[in-house]
């Protein structure tokens, strides 16, 4: 059973088909099929067949606020996608790919778990068919060039104080963070401070996972913001001329990327940008791609729903028309116990009245849901240790108050643990949708901010600080009120304060800073201390890993 077993034994035990077979099955056709190995491909989305304008309903998977295990998204994502395809529903998966930060460090992979997983699970994790290489060298690409245009004479008078663009790397490495670089003399370049994002932290993630296409995509890098003039002017990618060759080596990493889950559902596994300091969703090439071959997409948004939906919706559904139809909310006996008071020592005992108690969280969530006109579904991600009294309380507030609930054991029995969900889903996006984001782009900064503190945190007020005063102005006067706010704040709380569980009231949010990303198309407000590039652990997950005598991974999760 799933107890017994890792993730990754259950993964190996599976018998993966041919990628030929399952993009035959998918819709399709060879020509538009790059294998890279066996089991994993790229798509030439060129080369597909015209569905005209038929396109697929999408199920975002959301949660409740989850605690630092996270509740199971993934697991559901693919669980539920499985279900689906089971059920006779021509059906599509959709997720971002993995980032070796997590890997390596603490959280784990991002493939599923249990008996609802995407494979190859060791290859998608790590190296995958190299698209987080191409996104960090045309990140880094760019920063050569801009330190090479500080070297070669400044003509466009860049303050070497104020450029914001840094250098990335897929890896959690604290020591990268601050840094200084053109140490050693004239010929060496201009010396500057400076520092590394993890990758998946970069704007050029952000922009690769909103681009509709090739010619998108290089728009929204030219758009980029790199650094202000000495008078304060901002500069771009454009400015400087990289777009083009940054574009270039982005040319193949574009396709989306197909393999298998392991009851065979195709899966597209695209982009991955963070969920704080982006939008946390995989790519919108992929999300339409998988629309225009299926007739349902189950796809995933990172955090909880105050952050992974919403941005989901005001950001992502917005501009690229892949609005769901339905939203799932994966809520977990462990995380309700926890918005209900228990310790997190606790939080294996049976509590009944702790769930009842941390109800308030999900409801907050599930009316959430709802301001953007779309009906929510409740999935249990079902634990061992779950007792029926417990599982019962949620599934009666559920019924209590109209909304679709089932218990899901996908982790531990695959698809026909998803039967449940998988109908209350098909009867969720038999509704007819009234899609609408939560606010209009013409609010001002400000606006929408405290609209979304209201609406979606249930908090009172927003306050800002004076470098947050600073950039409004500079936002303002650089004409971008209009784009929509991308929101950084903890997932564990409705709050900027992740000790404020279940369903806090009444707060004054703490805006920090403003960071402008002018080609991935929002601002994004800074509540926090927010990480974009995070380190290890004193016991890194890394230690526990290696390879066997045939080969094959060992110790990844
Ligand atoms: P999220 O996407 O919300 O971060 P994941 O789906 O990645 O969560 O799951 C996190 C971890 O929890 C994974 O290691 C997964 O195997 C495990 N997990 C998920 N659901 C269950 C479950 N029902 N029972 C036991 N472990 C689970």
């Amino acid at each position: 059973s799933a107890a017994d077993m890792s993730d990754l034994a259950i993964a190996s035990r599976a018998v993966l088909e041919p990628i030929a077979v399952v993009a035959r099955r998918a819709g399709i056709p060879e020509e538009a099929l790059e294998p890279y190995g066996r089991y994993k491909a790229k798509v030439d989305t060129d080369l597909l067949p015209s569905t005209g304008t038929k396109l697929g309903k999408v199920v975002l998977v959301s949660a409740m606020s989850p605690t630092p295990a996270g509740e199971g998204k993934s697991t559901v994502t693919v669980g539920l996608g499985d279900a689906l395809a089971a059920t006779g529903t021509k059906t599509m998966i959709a997720l971002r790919e993995p980032s070796l930060g997590p890997i390596f460090g603490m959280k784990g992979g991002a493939t599923g778990g249990g008996y609802s997983q995407v494979l190859p699970m060791d290859e998608i994790n790590m190296h995958f068919t190299g698209d987080f290489h191409a996104i960090t060298s045309a990140n880094n690409l760019l920063m050569a060039l801009v330190d090479n245009h500080l070297h070669q004479g400044n003509a466009l008078g860049i303050d070497p104080r104020r450029i914001t663009f840094r250098r990335v790397i897929d890896m959690n490495d604290r020591a990268l963070r601050n840094i200084v670089i053109g140490l050693g003399g004239p010929t060496e370049g201009v010396p500057r401070e400076t520092g590394f994002d993890i990758t998946v932290a970069s704007e050029v993630m952000a922009v690769f996972c909103l681009a509709t296409g090739l010619a998108d995509l290089r728009a929204r890098l030219a758009k980029m913001t790199i650094g202000y003039t000495y008078d304060k002017t901002p500069v771009t990618v454009g400015d400087l001329g990289a777009e083009g060759a940054m574009t270039m080596l982005l040319k193949e990493a574009v396709k989306p990327n197909l393999v298998q889950s392991m009851a065979g559902t195709p899966a597209l596994i695209h982009g991955g940008p963070f969920a704080n300091i982006a939008h946390g969703c995989n790519s919108v090439i992929a999300t339409n791609t998988a629309r225009s071959l299926a007739d349902v997409v189950v796809t995933e948004a990172g955090f909880g729903a105050d952050l992974g939906a919403e941005k989901f919706m005001d950001i992502k559904a917005r501009f690229s028309g892949a609005h769901p139809d339905a939203v799932v909310l994966v809520a977990t006996v462990r995380a309700l116990k926890m918005h209900g008071g228990v310790a997190k020592d606790a939080l294996k005992t049976e509590n009944v009245q702790a769930v009842r108690d941390g109800l308030a969280n999900l409801s907050r969530h599930a009316r959430n849901i709802r301001k953007f006109g779309i009906q929510p579904v409740v999935a249990i991600n079902k634990f061992t240790l779950d007792t029926d009294a417990e599982l019962s309380v949620v599934t009666s507030w559920a019924a209590a108050n109209g909304i679709e609930c089932a218990v899901a054991d996908v982790w531990g029995q695959g698809p026909a643990g998803g039967a449940d969900l998988a109908q209350a889903v098909l009867r969720a996006i038999e509704a007819p949708g009234d899609f609408a984001p939560l606010y209009d782009l013409d609010l001002g900064i400000e606006g929408k901010i405290l609209t979304v503190v209201r609406e979606i945190y249930g908090g009172a007020d927003v306050e800002y600080s004076a470098a947050a005063k600073r950039m409004l102005k500079q936002i303002h006067e650089n004409g971008w009120d209009n784009l929509p706010v991308c929101m950084a704040k903890t997932q564990y709380s409705f709050s900027d304060d992740p000790t404020l569980l279940g369903a806090p009231e009444g707060f004054t949010l703490q805006v920090r800073d403003l960071i402008p990303k002018t080609g991935a198309g929002f601002i994004v407000a800074v509540t926090g201390a927010i990480m974009t590039m995070p380190g290890l652990p004193k016991a890194p997950a890394a230690m526990r890993m290696d390879v066997d005598e045939h080969g094959q991974a060992v110790g990844l999760f």
